[in-house]
């Protein structure tokens, strides 16, 4: 159903006027021209040399541009990447709609767009001539050559895209989320665009008159929350591949009933075998249940990855790696849950959620692990509302001034309670182990207690969980002494482990105690052949696993990448085989 927005209001920057209508004289409001650029306080708005602008205009189109005439639209893919020549440009969020908001304006040398116009999803904006001058514009297609070819002038770009993804994800720009906090359905999509660094706007119907309002002018009953407004497009509690879809996130471009490898997660591991598969020639595809990214998808900052030194966001690596990946004709599909896999005239069939399914010659095991749950009265009921099993950006700004408890004493909530520490009143890190150098790397913990606001609290356990209908405090107990103590907590971060994603291989391959998969000398080797498998081979030929869903695997992102390197070769042989 299409959302039917009330009369336009305008920012006063400029009058609306319907859609490709010509722009007469006078249509820009008198102070237009007095609007001020927005600074480049995060390096996101650079402005492009001469020698850059050569290059772009080689490849490009340079034209006049009227005042108020639309450069592209909110929800248009396909769109020019646009370098603004002379004039100045506005980007606009909800055009036309009483959220019409401005997010940035744009004078000479600078460019627009961000991180969409390169992934294919519909954009988050409007982007508005504030009055006359000129653009160069660059088919998309050129784009991308010149990113891969240029790679200072590529990585300005692709950089100043991310940064600009992430002031969109800070600003609550793109999509609109209404519905209760109470509601499992409302935490799920907010869970699903979180995951896949989808700007978005919660407005949660307990608290927000504007939510009520919304619902009523759409003519939408409670009941039928959430609902999610996309690109002009009102979606009534839809299922993550009902938003994905809308969204526009990747979807292979047809059904690739016979690629050459398939790989199952698109965590690390999958990116890195995705990125190495398709650059050695490899029909690759790649699929994700929830997101690009995996668990380290989940964190704010990664300090131990080579090449890194100042440390690099999860989400940033993924989406670098997903644009590297497509760059060299890696196809993805995300969400799409492999549930089952079977051998089939020396193939690979692997079977989705949605009934569909992919075969291949090989197949990569890439889906690495998931978050334990944390055992504890109530939590079921606290779990989609103020429990999380990850500490980024989005889950930053749910508890923004509040008081926080994180479970656990690994890097992983060592790492949250440093950047929840800038975001949280007070953050008490509640760890089992009597000392925390039994599972937390010495950089961490010496940065841990140098903060602050954080406490941390050894040899305790969570008993309690207190609260109406979200949570607002924990008990936890002294493992020793047994005292108890009352913290307040708006929210919950649980960082105590992981169990393997291994359920979709079924009993096709060997498995250890725990669940994860055996390869190279830990499978028994075959009965009489006495074969000798590779380190990442599992037991069934042309199944490898990478990362960390494989026994003994080191649990780090680096040696994820490592290993999804490492299984291309392997799955080349097999693709040469078939
Ligand atoms: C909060 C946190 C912080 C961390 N910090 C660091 C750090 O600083 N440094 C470091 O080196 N490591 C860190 N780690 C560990 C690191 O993130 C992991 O070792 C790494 O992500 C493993 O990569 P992977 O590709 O093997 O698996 P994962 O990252 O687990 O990715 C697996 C992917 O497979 C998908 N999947 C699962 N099952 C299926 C299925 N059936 N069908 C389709 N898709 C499926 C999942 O959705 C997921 O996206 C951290 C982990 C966490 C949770």
């Amino acid at each position: 159903m299409m959302w039917h927005q009330p009369p336009p209001a305008t920012l006063g920057l400029m009058r609306s006027r319907p859609r490709d209508e010509h722009p007469g004289p006078g249509v820009v409001s008198e102070s237009a021209g007095d609007i001020e650029e927005t600074p480049d306080l995060q390096g996101a708005y650079p402005r492009l040399d001469d020698a850059q602008l050569t290059t772009l205009a080689e490849a490009g189109r340079r034209r006049a541009v009227q005042p108020a005439e639309i450069l592209f639209r909110e929800g248009e893919r396909d769109c020019d990447f646009f370098v603004i020549l002379a004039g100045k440009v506005a980007v606009v969020e909800g055009r036309g709609t009483p959220e019409e908001r401005l997010i940035g304006v744009h004078g000479p040398g600078r460019f627009l767009g961000e991180l969409s116009l390169l992934t294919d999803e519909g954009s988050f904006y409007t982007a508005i001539a504030v009055d006359a001058g000129e653009v160069l514009a660059v088919p998309v297609a050129q784009l991308k050559e010149i990113i891969s070819r240029d790679t200072a002038l590529g990585d300005l770009i692709v950089r100043a895209y991310l940064a600009r993804r992430a002031i969109l994800i800070d600003l609550g720009a793109g999509l609109r989320i209404i519905g209760s906090r109470y509601s499992p359905d409302t935490e799920r999509v907010r869970d699903f665009a979180a995951r896949n660094r989808i700007p978005y706007r919660w407005l949660d119907l307990e608290t927000d008159p504007a939510a009520e309002t919304l619902l009523a002018q759409a003519g939408v009953a409670p009941e039928d929350t959430p609902v999610v407004i996309v690109h002009g497009q009102l979606l009534r509690n839809p299922s993550n591949a009902e938003l994905a879809a809308a969204i526009g996130l990747p979807v292979p471009a047809s059904s690739p009933a016979g690629c050459d490898l398939v790989v199952i997660g698109a965590g690390p591991g999958g990116l890195s075998a995705a990125v190495y598969g398709a650059s050695e020639g490899l029909r690759v595809l790649v699929l994700d249940g929830t997101a690009t990214g995996g668990q380290a998808g989940r964190t704010s900052r990664i300090e131990n990855y080579l090449g890194f030194p100042a440390g690099i966001s999860g989400a940033e690596l993924a989406e670098r790696a997903m644009l590297q990946a497509q760059k060299f004709g890696a196809q993805f599909a995300v969400p799409a849950e492999a549930t089952s896999v079977r051998r089939d005239d020396g193939q690979y069939v692997v079977r989705l959620d949605d009934g569909t399914s992919v075969t291949a010659a090989a197949v990569v095991a890439a889906s690495g692990a998931r978050y334990r749950r944390l055992q504890a009265p109530r939590a079921d009921y606290f779990e989609r509302m103020s429990i999380y099993y990850a500490a980024s950006q989005a889950e930053a700004l749910i508890c923004r001034g509040d008081p926080v408890v994180i479970v656990g004493g690994g890097n992983s909530a060592g790492q949250a309670a440093v950047f929840l520490s800038r975001h949280a009143s007070r953050v008490t890190l509640a760890v089992r182990e009597a000392d925390l150098s039994e599972n937390m790397s010495r950089y961490l913990i010496d940065r841990v207690q140098r903060i602050a606001n954080v406490d941390v609290m050894l040899g305790t356990e969570i008993r309690e969980l207190l609260g109406d209908r979200v949570l607002e405090a924990v008990t936890v107990e002294d493992r020793q002494s047994g005292a108890q103590r009352t913290l307040k907590a708006r929210a919950l971060f649980v960082f105590i482990g992981v169990s393997p994603c291994t359920g979709w291989l079924g009993d096709l391959v060997d498995l250890d105690g725990h669940g994860f998969v055996r390869t190279g000398h830990d499978v028994p080797s075959a009965a009489g052949t006495g074969r000798q498998r590779s380190a990442l081979e599992t037991s069934q030929p042309g199944i490898f696993a990478a990362g960390d869903v494989r026994s003994g695997s080191a649990k780090r992102v680096a040696a994820a990448v490592g290993e999804g390197a490492m299984v291309i070769r392997l799955a080349l042989e097999r693709a040469r085989q078939a």
